[in-house]
C-alpha cells in the first residue's frame, strides 16, 4: 500500500482499554484504511463513535469481520470460544486473526479449531496496560517502548507473522516471538502472580476487623498504596487470566509459597543476614528494570 497503511480493513472485536488504544494508534499513524469496532453493548459502540476512534461499528461480530484483512480480538479471554464460533464462517481469504490476550496457550485451544485454513491465526500479547477499562481509558501512546510477545504455532504462515509484527512495531513496541506455553510461564511470574498477591493483600487488609477501613485508607503508605492500584484492575479480565493460565500460575504459586515460608522462618529466628541478602538481591533487580527502561 503506497500510503504506508499496513492493512485495508481492521476489525477490532472488543474496544476497551487495549482495543481503543490500538484504534487510536492505527488512526493517528494511518496504519489501516478502515477500522470497524465491535463490542458486547451498543452503549460502548455509541461511545466509540462519539470519540471518533473507529470508522464504523457493528454489534454483530460476523458483520464486523466480513472483508477485514486483520481481525484483532480485544475482549476478555472467556469470550474467545464464542466469538471464534461466530466469526469463523465470515473470515476473508488470507485474513489474519490475532488477539491481545494476557494468556496465550488458550488462544490455540479456543481459536485454532475454528479459524479456517484460508485464514492465519497469529496470537499476540502487547505487554502494556493500566488498571483502567473501557474505550475512554485508551490512549495512542500506551504501547510505546514496551514489549509485544507474538506466539504463532510452528506451521503459521511467515508472511502473516511478519505483517502482524510490523503492526506492533509501528504501534511503538519491541517484538519477541515465543512459544505460547513459555509465554504463559514467564507472564505467570512477572504479571499474574503479582496481581494475585495484590488482590490477596488488599482483601486481607479489608477483612481485618481490628483495623478499620478508614485506617487502611488513611495510613496507606507507599507499599500498600501500590498494591491497591494493581488490585483495582478489571475483575472480569483477571478472573479469566487465572481460569485460563491455571497450571503455570499454580506452579509459580507453589514456589512463591515455599519462598515465603523461608522468609517467615528467617523472621522467626531473627536471621537478619538472610533477610538482608534477599533485599539486596531484589534491589539490584529493580535497578536492572529501571536501566532496561521498563520502570
Ligand atoms: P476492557 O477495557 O474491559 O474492554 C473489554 C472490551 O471487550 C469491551 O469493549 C467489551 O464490550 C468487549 N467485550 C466483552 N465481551 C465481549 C463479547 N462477547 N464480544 C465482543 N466484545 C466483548 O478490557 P481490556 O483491558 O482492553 O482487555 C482486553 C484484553 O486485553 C483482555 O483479553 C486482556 O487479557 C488483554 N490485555 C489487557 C491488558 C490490561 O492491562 N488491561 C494488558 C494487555 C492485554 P462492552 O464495553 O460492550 O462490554
Amino acid at each position: 500500500m503506497t500510503d504506508g497503511a499496513l492493512f485495508e480493513r481492521v476489525a477490532l472485536i472488543g474496544i476497551g482499554l487495549i482495543g481503543s488504544s490500538l484504534a487510536r494508534r492505527i488512526k493517528r499513524d494511518n496504519l489501516a484504511r478502515h477500522i470497524v469496532a465491535n463490542a458486547r453493548t451498543q452503549a460502548t459502540l455509541d461511545k466509540v463513535l462519539e470519540l471518533g476512534i473507529a470508522d464504523s461499528v457493528s454489534i454483530d461480530p460476523a458483520e464486523a469481520v466480513a472483508g477485514a484483512d486483520l481481525v484483532v480480538i480485544c475482549s476478555p479471554l472467556g469470550t474467545y470460544a464464542t466469538i471464534g464460533a461466530e466469526i469463523s464462517d465470515h473470515l476473508s481469504v488470507g485474513a489474519i486473526v490475532s488477539d491481545v490476550g494476557s494468556v496465550k496457550s488458550m488462544v490455540l485451544r479456543d481459536l485454532a479449531p475454528v479459524v479456517p485454513s484460508h485464514a492465519h491465526l497469529v496470537p499476540a500479547h502487547p505487554v502494556a496496560g493500566t488498571e483502567h477499562s473501557g474505550p475512554e481509558a485508551g490512549f495512542a501512546d500506551l504501547f510505546d517502548g514496551h514489549w509485544c510477545i507474538v506466539t504463532p504455532d510452528s506451521g503459521t504462515d511467515a508472511v502473516a507473522v511478519e505483517r502482524l509484527t510490523e503492526l506492533w512495531r509501528r504501534a511503538g513496541m519491541k517484538v519477541d516471538i515465543m512459544d505460547a506455553a513459555h509465554h504463559d510461564l514467564v507472564l505467570a511470574v512477572t504479571s499474574h502472580l503479582p496481581h494475585l498477591i495484590a488482590y490477596n493483600i488488599v482483601g486481607t487488609a479489608d477483612d481485618l476487623e481490628a483495623v478499620t477501613k478508614s485506617e487502611v485508607i488513611k495510613y496507606a503508605a507507599g507499599g500498600f498504596r501500590d498494591f491497591t492500584r494493581i488490585a483495582a484492575s478489571d475483575p472480569v479480565m483477571w478472573r479469566d487470566v487465572f481460569l485460563n493460565n491455571r497450571e503455570a500460575v499454580l506452579e509459580m504459586l507453589g514456589r512463591f509459597t515455599e519462598d515465603l515460608a523461608a522468609l517467615q522462618r528467617a523472621i522467626r529466628w531473627s536471621d537478619g543476614d538472610a533477610l538482608h541478602d534477599l533485599f539486596a538481591r531484589t534491589r539490584a533487580i529493580r535497578r536492572g528494570v529501571v536501566e532496561a527502561g521498563q520502570a
